[in-house]
Order: structure tokens, then sequence, then C-alpha cells
């Protein structure tokens, strides 16, 4: 009864804090990622941006682009920064639409393909089913059926899906969350139509293998450089008219979106992109070698401490060799998708709460089982350090 709020925030009275005492309640519930904040904070002035009170006061950022709320010096970063990291495909002809979080996003993107004038043809019938793999997101079946929309519906685990003959709407969402793992499309038939939310497809959590290209990619700022209270995603997609039904639906829900946001958006990325333009760059002042610098070392941690416990388990990755960073690496995912392996521990979230006051999201929000629960990677190092803590005195 502690949280209030929507599928994936829950807000409680812990969110955001650090914990301070050694029984203070550790939050690790939503993938905040203020782990960022000491990277953005010794940048100082240069991600500062002073906004004069005259400006972004129009609705409107550059009518000739289709997206005509999308700031153009945004999106000249955005193909910049995919091209330095070779993580997407972002060339000129593909359409970039910008959203109040990859969260609007995602639903854009729903109303555009499920309104495509090609779903009749094919014999689909409306809702038309919203699927994903198992363990998904657990905010795509909240978002796909929060205003019980009769245009599509969420169908479940995209595994166990059977009636993959007729039009369906599959999200892939890799690197995974919640459990960190690379994923393609699951079900084999031609009729589906692929989202795919690359929220996580950046250096510091897994190898750039290479440019993703696919019709729907999306991203946020949220994963990529730390600032999820800007609320900013983009999508690149490829086909024109689901472009167009994309944009239709953020401007009807929101006009556009902010512009002080964007412009905000353009300075950090612009910030990130010149670094390594500069030779002399240090690796700390450079964004993906600051985060995955932090993230070996969390992910380094966390497995000593689960190794060094009866209790839990871990998911085994394999390494791969990142063409960004120019070196075979393992994955250091934003979530940890911890197992109680332990009999007598059938619900591992409620363990966790009730005995250490870790919170945690168990399984079932994910299409999984009680004994997982995902742990955020992307806390405060203070935070971090006494959850490994606290996790390290457990002893069954
Ligand atoms: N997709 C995935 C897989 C995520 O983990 C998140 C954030 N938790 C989002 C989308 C939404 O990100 P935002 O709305 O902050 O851009």
């Amino acid at each position: 009864a502690m949280a209030v709020g929507s599928e994936e925030i829950r807000v409680s009275e812990t969110s955001g804090s650090l914990p301070t005492s050694i029984d203070s309640v550790i939050n690790l519930d939503h993938g905040d990622p203020t782990m960022y904040e000491k990277f953005w904070r010794e940048a100082g002035d240069a991600a500062r941006l002073i906004i004069p009170g005259s400006q972004t006061m129009s609705y409107f950022s550059d009518v000739t682009n289709l997206c005509w709320f999308l700031e153009p010096e945004f999106a000249a970063e955005i193909r910049r920064l995919h091209r330095l990291v070779g993580n997407a495909v972002a060339d000129k002809d593909s359409y970039i639409i910008v959203g109040t979080g990859s969260s609007q996003l995602f639903q854009a993107a729903l109303y555009a393909l499920s309104t495509s004038p090609e779903v009749a043809g094919r014999g689909g019938a409306w809702p038309l089913p919203v699927v994903a793999s198992a363990p998904y997101y657990s905010s795509y079946p909240a978002a796909t059926d929060l205003l019980q929309s009769g245009l599509f519906r969420w169908a479940g685990d995209a595994v166990t899906f059977k009636d993959g003959r007729e039009p369906y709407i599959e999200v892939v969402c890799s690197p995974s969350n919640p459990d960190g793992f690379l994923k393609t499309e699951s079900v084999a038939s031609g009729n589906g139509m692929v989202i795919h939310d690359l929220a996580y497809y950046w250096p510091q959590y897994t190898a750039i293998t290479n440019p993703a290209d696919h019709d729907i990619m999306l991203f946020t700022a949220s994963k990529c450089t730390g600032h999820a209270g800007m609320r900013l995603g983009w999508a690149i997609v490829r086909d024109r008219d689901v472009a167009r039904r994309m944009i239709k639906f953020i401007e009807i829900s929101t006009i556009g979106v902010s512009k002080d946001s964007q412009l905000r958006a353009t300075k950090i990325l612009k910030t990130v992109s010149d670094r390594y333009e500069v030779e002399t760059t240090e690796e700390s002042a450079k964004l993906f070698h600051f985060g995955r610098k932090t993230m070996r070392d969390r992910w380094r941690r966390l497995q000593a401490a689960v190794a060094a416990s009866n209790v839990f388990s871990l998911p085994i990755f394999q390494p791969d060799y990142c063409n960004f960073m120019k070196e075979t690496t393992l994955p250091f995912p934003a979530f940890a998708w911890l197992k109680c392996e332990h009999a007598d521990i059938e619900d591992c979230e409620s363990f966790l709460r009730q005995k250490y006051k870790i919170l945690t999201r168990g399984g079932m929000h994910f299409g999984a089982d009680a004994k997982h629960v995902r742990v955020s990677m992307l806390d405060r190092d203070g935070t971090f350090d006494m959850f490994i803590e606290r996790l390290s005195s457990i002893e069954l």
C-alpha cells in the first residue's frame, strides 16, 4: 500500500531519496538514472543552458519538416550522436520524431501501426494484439491497455502468442528491460509489425555490434545521458505514413513537445559528442566511458556479492566485440534480473522488502515468476554501495 502512481513509476516516499542510515529503505524499484548526476556535475558549465524569457514561445519549430515541433538543432545532434556511436542508422531519409519521453512515442507507434490502411486488407481485426516476449518491460501492458483502446489490446507473451497469421504488433526491447539480454522478434510470421525499443542500446550497457536498422526505433535521453527528468525521447522511422500518423498522435495529445527540453537536450547531446571529437578529452569526461566504467565496477561487485551468497543467482552473459569501444566486453545491463534460488523463498520481492528494506520490482510485473526481481543498477553511488552491503549480509 506504500506505492501509488503508474505501473512503472509507483511513486513512494522513498522515490528519488538517498538512504542515509543503516536501516533506511533502499529504493531500487524504478530505473531512475541518478548515477549520471556525478558525470554532469563534473561537466559544470559545459552543459549549462540559459533560455531568455522571449525564447521558445511559439508552438512551432520548423514548419517545413513533417515533424513540425522538432527543433532542427536537436535532430542534427541526434543524427550526429548515432553516427558517432554507430548504434543506429539515422540517415537523412529516415524521419526523426521527438516525444515526451520514449513513453509517448511508444503510444504514438501503437496508434500509427494499428491505423495502417493495410491492416484491414491483411485480414486484421481490431483491437490488434500487442505482444512482447517475457520477461517484458512492465509499462508495455500498462500503456497499451490504459485507455482500453478499440485499436489495440495487450495480448501477453510473444512466445506463447498463437494466432500469428493476422496482423499484430510486437515490441522488441533490446537489450531487454528487465533481464539485459539481446532480443529479436519472436513470432515467426510475416504479419507482425515491430516496434524496436532501443533505450539501452548504448555502449555503457552492451557491445555495439552493428548499427540497428529497423522500421521503428525508439531511443530516450533517460537511459542514454541520464536525463530522465527532461522527458525526451526520439523515434527513427522509415515509412513516411507511419511517421505522419505518429506525429498526428503527438499533435493531438500534447500539441508537440517542450522546446525548452529540446534545447537542453541539444546542449547535452552536443557536449557528449564534442568531447569525443577532441583527442585530449580524459576518459572520465567521456559519457560512455564514464558510464561503462561505472557499470562494469557495479556489476563486478554485484556478481561477487551474489557468488558469495547461497540465496541468489544472476543471468549469465556472453562477451561480444564493441565497435565503439574497440574491445570485447560483457554486457552491463541497467537492471539486474536477480533470482532467489532458495527453496524457502517463493516471493523474492516481499523477502527483500520485508526483511531487508530493499525495494525491487517483482517478476510478475514482467510476465515472469515471483522468484525473480528487477533491481536498478543506475542509482547514485551511495545507494548502490548500501545495496551491496545489505545484500552481502543476507544469509539463510
Ligand atoms: N523503454 C524502456 C525499455 C525503458 O526502460 C524506459 C524507462 N524505464 C522507457 C522506455 C521510457 O523511457 P522515457 O519515457 O523516460 O523516455
